[in-house]
């Protein structure tokens, strides 16, 4: 107890220090000592209370805000905080120079290492969405929870139209890291491979900003902390559960070790493609192979299935619009003297619009059970829609013009590129059926230090240097976005 009360004063004393040296290099001079008191209007680490001036979006909101907050609210109701006005910091104090900041650096920095050191799956985010949580608390941001079960959505601005979202994802792999490093996972089994963590760590960062700049800002940021990004279709849940309610916009990013350090990439239409997987049981009689007459041969029909699934893109579709349709499963009996009853096959299949994405899973469908009947038999398709189908990633072409506009503006052309389209696939695409929306890659691949190895692999690790880029980018993407409205 002791000495845990000497570290928080300690820590109080240097962020009151760090706070007015800040102001002082922004320009900003308490007036009082109540200034101190608004963690709103201050981007540094801080325990206190946020700016009593902020209109929750509605009402639902306010119920489910934090103890935390609602009791700071209570202490604060009486009192009067003349919050410094984030409208006095000067133009010059750019969204980039804030996130670069070294103590917000650093509180990046070590938000995605604690994250990195506790990796939880799918739907079981419930140490990070605490975090996360706590860290809103700390900011004065307030939030609604749960959604899907651990996900989070947070709002910054007037509580008013417009609304513009801004996603992260936050579940882990299982995966046993092979990173040897100062903030390896600490779970055996579980790794942020695909940079989640960053994610996360990145938004948050976005969250302490755009707080900072909340007099700027002409409308509601909305911040989602969604789940099971890589099983579970957690987007759709995040939907299902309001995630996406007013909101007329959408962004994300994802870390990249295709991309040197800082580099942002995207491309306008489809960016990633739409997998899902089948599952087939084809039925028959069994019967002994030497009369195969007395049996319905589900083996036979199985094989016919495998060989007109080929032609569904080999046939049917437009050589022009890249598909993929592929059998990777196929089992039946286990005696060499007996038709056996049924036969398993499956496979997956991606496309890179909705329309083809849902043509080849129609098709897929039909033909498999068009084939079974023509021997006799019957099938049962199973498509796992409910826990690994993603529809094509397809970026809105003014939304994906918004974020080339600010990558463009924030770190000049250079480091802007236009990437290809990619097989791999991500739940954001949930977010883009519904509203316009635009997914882009940051990267984090530096020679130097290693990042080479691609996502999914025990070897992912980023350069975070990434990180207050990634932080900046989420901010200004949604401040500019609500100031030029596109629509
Ligand atoms: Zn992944
Ligand atoms: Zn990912």
């Amino acid at each position: 107890m002791v000495s845990s009360s000497l570290i928080c004063w300690v820590l109080v004393l240097i962020y009151t220090s760090t706070f007015l040296n800040s102001n002082i290099a922004y320009g900003l001079t308490p007036s009082s000592t109540n200034d101190l008191d608004c963690s709103s209007c201050n981007f540094f680490e801080s325990t206190s209370g946020s700016c009593s001036s902020f209109v929750g979006e509605t009402s639902d909101d306010r119920e489910h805000v934090h103890d935390q907050y609602t009791t700071q609210g209570k202490n604060k109701s009486n009192s009067v905080y003349s919050c410094p006005s984030s409208s006095l910091l000067p133009e010059t104090t750019s969204i980039l120079s804030m996130a670069k900041d070294p103590a917000m650096v650093n509180w990046i920095k070590s938000i995605r290492r604690r994250i990195h050191e506790y990796p939880e799956l799918a739907y079981e985010e419930f140490e990070t969405s605490r975090l996360i949580r706590a860290e809103l608390d700390r900011i004065g941001v307030r939030y609604r929870f749960p959604l899907a079960k651990t996900g989070i959505r947070a709002s910054i601005g007037t509580g008013n139209p417009p609304f513009v979202a801004v996603r992260a994802d936050m579940d882990a792999l299982p995966i046993q890291e092979s990173v040897e490093w100062q903030h390896k996972s600490k779970v055996a089994g579980k790794m942020h491979a695909c940079g989640h963590d960053a994610h996360v760590a990145m938004l948050l960062g976005a969250a302490k900003i755009l707080k900072a700049r909340e007099n700027h800002l002409k409308g509601t940021v909305i911040l989602i902390f969604q789940p099971a990004e890589e099983a579970g279709n957690g987007a759709k849940r995040m939907i299902e559960d309001g995630a996406l309610e007013n909101v007329e916009a959408i962004f994300a990013a994802h870390v990249s070790t295709e991309l040197p350090t800082s580099v942002i990439g995207s491309r306008s239409g489809p960016l990633l493609a739409g997998c899902g997987f089948f599952r087939a049981v084809i039925t028959g009689k069994e019967g002994h192979a030497a009369n195969p007459h007395h049996s319905v041969d589900a083996i036979s029909a199985a094989s016919a299935a495998v060989i007109s699934l080929q032609n569904l893109v080999a046939r049917e579709a437009n050589p022009m619009d890249s598909q993929v349709v592929s059998v990777a499963s196929f089992n039946g009996g286990d005696n060499l003297n007996v038709i056996p009853e049924s036969a398993v096959l499956g496979g997956t299949f991606r496309a890179f619009s909705n329309t083809s994405f849902y043509r080849l899973r129609k098709r897929i469908e039909e033909v498999i059970k068009g084939q079974a009947r023509v021997y006799k038999c019957l099938a049962e398709v199973d498509f796992f829609e409910g826990e690994s189908f993603y529809p094509p990633t397809v970026n809105d072409d003014v939304m994906n013009e918004h974020v080339r506009n600010v990558a463009v503006g924030m770190l000049g052309s250079k480091n802007f590129r236009v990437v290809p389209p990619m097989m791999g696939a991500e739940d954001f695409s949930f977010y883009s059926q519904v509203i316009p929306a635009a997914f882009f890659f940051i990267g984090v691949m530096s020679e130097q230090l290693g990042s080479i190895h691609s996502g999914h692999s025990p070897y992912f690790m980023i350069d975070e240097e990434a990180l207050p880029i990634g932080a900046a980018m989420h901010a200004e993407i949604a401040e500019r976005y609500l100031s030029e409205r596109y629509r």
